[in-house]
């Protein structure tokens, strides 16, 4: 698999063509005011591209996962906080399209497509990230109902999500397996939305603690049956860490295209700077690793659309794209010399952007950790 189809070399080509054209040249406003790209993600949704993941069952495009990988790295070439946006809406409707039935598909998935409707995913808490297991929302059967308690943290979109897919507990003693999924519409009593927080980069987008405060559901929003929640919440990770990577390769494609333009025009010594090894092998560097990156990105999606587990490959997948892209930014800021630490010069704005990749959907470690933990279980 070396070459993408027909399909889905247009649907990037247009992608990127609307990245290019309708998001990056306002990207760094939606920066400055912290501005969540709400007219962007309208016009990516006339395009047909805003939750393109929804299966065809379901009125959508089902693209599949390297199509994502595809759509995410062509928006956040746009913006990074622009992709984080668009992308979260899959993070939080893979549950349901793994775990949903036919109703709870119309009622959550179906609106996103006639509607440029935004989801959130809420897994992490203020006590607890990496360490999932450690939730302490919890989900109390009543008669037909469910109460719903606890502070989910660090939630993409929760600002302007229709709904929520929320891992809770629905027994505190049972581990792993005492946890359940609901998708949970965002206007029900007891739920509070907290402040924007006030991120380090990808601040277009939208970023806020969500609150429950006896939130009654009625039963038919718990996804699957219950301790079907945690296998859920991580399966949705092999379908998404590989569009996280898409994300990281945007971002470092455009800072190597900001690198090349400037380096280009930049003199010294009376030459321009590229003419220097110096700088022509960081950018023959940049060039090569978001090749890498890439390659692995759509080998992470390809084995997903196979029908084959790819945990292994979507963390390798987002532990090079993300380790990379920091890199890769960071080297573009310092080809930019004193103009890159600017921020009327866009690298800046995208160093800071490419941090988060490192941290959410499983840190870096973590990822680290399911590689070796992969390694170690296989027979050599
Ligand atoms: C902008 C933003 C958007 C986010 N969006 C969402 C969202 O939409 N939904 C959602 O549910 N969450 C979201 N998150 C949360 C994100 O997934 C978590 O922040 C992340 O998983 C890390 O958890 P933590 O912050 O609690 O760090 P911790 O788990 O406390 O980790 C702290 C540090 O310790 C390291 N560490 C932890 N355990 C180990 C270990 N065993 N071995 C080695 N190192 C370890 C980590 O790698 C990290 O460097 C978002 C976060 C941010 C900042």
């Amino acid at each position: 698999m070396f070459d993408l189809t027909d399909e889905l070399k247009q649907m990037f080509d247009l992608a990127k063509d609307f990245a290019n054209k309708e998001v990056w040249p306002v990207a760094r406003h939606l920066d400055d005011h912290a501005q969540y790209p709400l007219e962007q993600l309208k016009k990516c949704h006339e395009l047909g591209l805003l939750s393109a993941f929804i299966p065809e069952k379901a009125g959508g495009l089902g693209i599949g996962v390297l199509g994502h990988c595809l759509l995410a790295e062509a928006f956040s070439y746009g913006s990074a906080g622009f992709g984080t946006a668009a992308i979260a809406n899959e993070l939080a409707g893979i549950p349901v399209v793994l775990g949903g039935n036919e109703a709870q598909w119309k009622e959550f998935l179906s609106p996103m497509v006639e509607a440029p409707l935004m989801a959130a995913y809420c897994v992490t808490e203020p006590d607890a990230g990496s360490d999932v297991a450690g939730i302490r929302t919890t989900a109390k059967k009543q008669g037909d109902k469910y109460i719903i308690n606890g502070t989910k943290m660090w939630i993409t979109n929760a600002g302007h999500a229709a709904w929520f897919f929320v891992l809770a507990k629905t027994d505190i003693s049972a581990g792993h397996k005492g946890m359940s999924g609901f998708v949970i519409p965002a206007n029900l009593p007891g739920i509070t939305i907290g402040k924007k927080e006030d991120n380090m980069g990808q601040r277009c987008s939208d970023t806020r603690s969500v609150i429950f405060e006896n939130v009654e559901i009625p039963q038919k929003y718990l996804l699957g049956k219950e301790g079907d929640g945690f296998r859920l919440a991580m399966s949705a990770f092999d379908k998404t860490r590989p569009a996280v990577a898409g994300s990281a390769v945007g971002v470092a494609q455009r800072a190597l295209e900001c690198s090349m333009e400037y380096a280009k025009n930049r003199t010294t010594f009376g030459k321009p700077i590229y003419e220097n090894q110096g700088i022509s092998f960081m950018i023959a560097d940049m060039a090569r690793d978001i090749e890498a990156s890439r390659l692995l990105t759509w080998k992470a999606g390809y084995e997903a659309d196979m029908g084959r587990k790819n945990t292994y490959f979507a963390a390798l997948a987002k532990l090079n794209a993300a380790d990379t892209c920091m890199r890769i930014t960071t080297d573009a800021v310092q080809i930019f010399g004193g103009y890159g630490y600017n921020r009327e010069y866009p690298v800046e704005m995208l160093m800071r952007d490419a941090k988060i990749y490192q941290i959410y959907e499983g840190t870096s470690q973590i990822q680290r950790m399911i590689i070796s933990r992969h390694l170690y279980d296989c027979k050599f």
